[in-house]
């Protein structure tokens, strides 16, 4: 019998499986014990974690590898967010790092054999001002120069794709920018995907598994103290978003981050009528319809910090009033769902990926409002990062020391409506 997650998915094997009332499929990983000791740890299963562990195993040929995992696959960020996938950002480091990220979105539902289900609807950024065209237009040139599709749209150009929307909102719409091979995936899919990959590599996912402590002697780590014992170890990656501080502290530094509340929202199911995904930072508001047919809508942060899962109704009915002044056709669509997440935040707006004052311990993290798109990249330069003690050069500019001697990588402008 074959190794459990080697089942290949082809279209013949889902006739096979009909015949058989797909009774017969194979469980997607195993469930193992923990071994007493592991050449790399990851903390955190969720997408980066999980992606992090495959590109250990494919690229770097690591195998006896954990992931751990305080709850299950994917139950933080990573099933939680609005899953918008783009690369258009300002700066170089970031806009190189993000279109790794995408390139890699555009190849991985064949590198995973497992449908991720990328759409590539292209993504829209409203522009409600003058000095927002300003830096649309800045951002779209800066895009171009580094070979990443980018455009600006006029109002017309703007109403072609979504005839219904309304530009005279409190502040109009005076254009937007459009990145075309941007667009949305399936977010648990995305967990599911690469924790098959990984499994079938050899990587042992060990959920319901906190880690409670981190040991180190000399100044490096020698192992994870676990809800499931003690696990022996020289190389930890922190990849745990809204939880990197507790775990930090755990190892006896701090992170320049904020965990915050941040919201989502889905409608009931409606036939399709929105073909693109639409953000504006003005009136504060970002919607997809995902190919259910739902409406999926994204608030900003509430501005406390905090751990609770939840957020608070006046940003819901913030986002809800912003989604029906620019389509006053959705003011009778029921929302379904409601739900939140811990996103990290940091001073400026980019994540942190690389070594820490502990020796044999990473970290990946400060991904915010924005990580879902990076999670392959995030993934694939981290493993490089632990596997050779030094970050890739797609990596290496966003160090924790950055915060420390002034080198910031200022996203503010693109990163988006949550920040
Ligand atoms: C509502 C919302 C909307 C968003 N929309 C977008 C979007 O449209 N596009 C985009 O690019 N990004 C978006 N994001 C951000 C994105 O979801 C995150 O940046 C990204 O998913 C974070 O990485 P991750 O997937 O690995 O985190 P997570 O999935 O949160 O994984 C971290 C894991 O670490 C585990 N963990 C924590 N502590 C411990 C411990 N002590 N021991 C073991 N495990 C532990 C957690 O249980 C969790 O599963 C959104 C986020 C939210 C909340």
């Amino acid at each position: 019998m074959k190794e459990p997650g080697m089942q290949k998915f082809s279209i013949w094997s889902l006739l096979r499986n009909a015949a058989s009332y797909h009774e017969g499929w194979q469980r997607q990983w195993r469930s193992p014990e923990p071994q007493r000791e592991y050449d790399a740890v990851v903390v955190g299963g969720g997408g980066h974690g999980l992606a992090t562990a495959y590109y250990l195993a494919k690229e770097h040929g690591l195998r006896n590898i954990a992931v751990v995992e305080r709850g299950w696959l994917g139950g933080g960020n990573t099933a939680r967010n609005t899953t918008i996938v783009r690369s258009n950002y300002l700066w170089d480091e970031a806009t190189h790092l993000y279109e790794k990220s995408m390139k890699l979105w555009e190849g991985l539902s064949q590198d995973l054999n497992y449908n991720v289900m990328f759409s590539q609807r292209g993504v829209m950024n409203l522009g409600h001002t003058l000095q927002d065209m300003r830096e649309i237009e800045r951002r779209v040139t800066a895009n171009r120069l580094n070979g990443v599709d980018a455009e600006v749209l006029s109002p017309q150009q703007i109403r072609e794709i979504l005839p219904f929307i309304n530009l005279n909102t409190r502040y109009p719409v005076l254009g937007a920018s459009l990145q075309r091979r941007a667009g949305v995936a399936r977010h648990d899919a995305v967990a599911w995907g690469f924790a098959r990959g990984a499994d079938a590599l050899g990587v042992d996912i060990l959920q319901n598994c906190e880690v409670t402590g981190i040991r180190r002697e000399g100044g490096a780590v020698v192992g994870l103290d676990t809800a499931r014992g003690f696990i022996k170890t020289k190389k930890v990656a922190i990849v745990a978003a809204g939880h990197s501080s507790v775990l930090a502290s755990l190892a006896g530094f701090r992170l320049p981050l904020e965990s915050h509340p941040l919201q989502a929202l889905v409608s009931e199911p409606m036939k399709p009528i929105f073909p693109t995904v639409v953000m504006s930072n003005a009136i504060h508001a970002y919607i997809s319809q995902s190919d259910k047919g739902d409406l999926v809508i994204g608030a900003g942060i509430d501005h406390y910090t905090g751990y609770g899962q939840r957020g608070s109704f006046p940003i819901i009915e913030g986002t809800l009033q912003a989604i029906v002044e620019l389509f006053p056709l959705f003011s009778r669509v029921r929302m379904n769902r409601q739900w939140g997440g811990i996103v990290d935040v940091s001073p400026d707006a980019c994540p942190i990926i690389g070594l820490t004052p502990v020796k044999g311990l990473y970290i990946n993290c400060g991904w915010g409002t924005g990580g879902f798109k990076a999670t392959p990249g995030s993934g694939w330069v981290m493993a490089h990062t632990l596997a050779q003690d030094r970050p890739h050069r797609l990596n290496e500019a966003f160090t924790l020391d950055r915060f420390y001697n002034g080198h910031l990588i200022d996203e503010h402008g693109a990163a988006a409506v949550a920040h």
